[in-house]
């Protein structure tokens, strides 16, 4: 699914997913097109559209948040003719992918793999707006925000996970890492949150306390269950955590117990080791 939505004179979203038998996508992953340069570029199910865009939108630059098919899957369309832009230690992903289980291939395609991506830089200018390079660690050790000081907006990625009450992760996530980093947006002046899944978020700070909450909620519960001696999987039994139906279709990329043991263990610092 292809779908180009004007927010304002300056952003466009560009929103691409994959369709349900009910033709409403199962999530959209959303980029963001300010001038001539795009943040992210959606995912690899929606390449044969956002190649269509590609050959007229005159896309000079795509800035990657992460390395998570959902985002990085799209550059492909527009690579070579317009530079991709990561984080060092991510361009060897995006150049050499991994195979994705079989659901996420499904949801969001397999990205194929790019031949030039340059390391991004500490800022970039787009017309009159200046973009600073917000390191925004938690969802992806090294994933990065797009921070426009003068508008007051923060493109965000993946930062302010959807949907609030939300409580499978990754192994590669650390929660109380993505608390602190949310935290810290939440201290920022911010006047729109340009969420990679949510679209544009107004005064976020609300959505983003909700988030924070119910995390820290989760955690006492489960630190006081621990401390009795509870496995993490009693743990969950007594919180009442239950996966949704398509838990085991995800491999066990998601999963609850990597997000209770990493709210018991993990520090609010980056991992030396992925
Ligand atoms: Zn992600």
């Amino acid at each position: 699914m292809f779908e180009v939505e004007i927010y304002n004179e300056d952003v466009t979203l560009v929103k691409t997913g994959t369709a349900m038998e009910d033709g409403k996508p199962i999530m959209w992953a959303i980029a963001y097109r300010i001038g001539n340069i795009l943040i992210d570029a959606g995912c690899p199910n929606a390449l044969d559209d956002l190649k269509k865009y590609a050959d007229k939108a005159e896309i000079e630059e795509v800035y990657v948040t992460h390395p998570h098919e959902d985002h990085y899957g799209g550059c492909s369309a527009f690579s070579p003719r317009s530079t991709i832009y990561a984080c060092e230690p991510d361009i060897k992903i995006l150049k050499d992918p991994p195979v994705l289980p079989e659901f996420f291939q499904f949801v969001w395609g397999q990205p194929t793999p790019l031949v030039d991506v340059e390391v991004l830089p500490l800022g970039f200018s787009v017309g009159d707006f200046e973009f600073e390079v917000i390191p925004l660690p938690g969802h992806w050790q090294n994933m990065v925000g797009f921070y426009e000081p003068h508008r007051k907006w923060l493109f965000s990625a993946d930062a302010v996970p959807l949907p609030t009450r939300k409580y499978i992760a990754m192994p590669e996530e650390n929660i109380p890492l993505m608390v602190k980093t949310m935290q810290r947006i939440a201290e920022m002046d911010i006047d729109v949150l340009f969420d990679g899944h949510k679209g544009p978020v107004p005064s976020p700070n609300e959505h983003i306390q909700a988030r924070i909450d119910f995390i820290l909620d989760i955690q006492k519960s489960a630190l006081n269950l621990h401390e009795e001696g509870k496995s993490i999987e009693e743990i969950q039994e007594a919180l009442g955590l239950e996966g949704p139906w398509y838990i085991s279709l995800t491999e066990y990329r998601f999963r609850i117990d990597h997000f209770l043991k990493s709210l018991l263990f993990d520090k609010a610092e980056k991992r030396l080791k992925v």
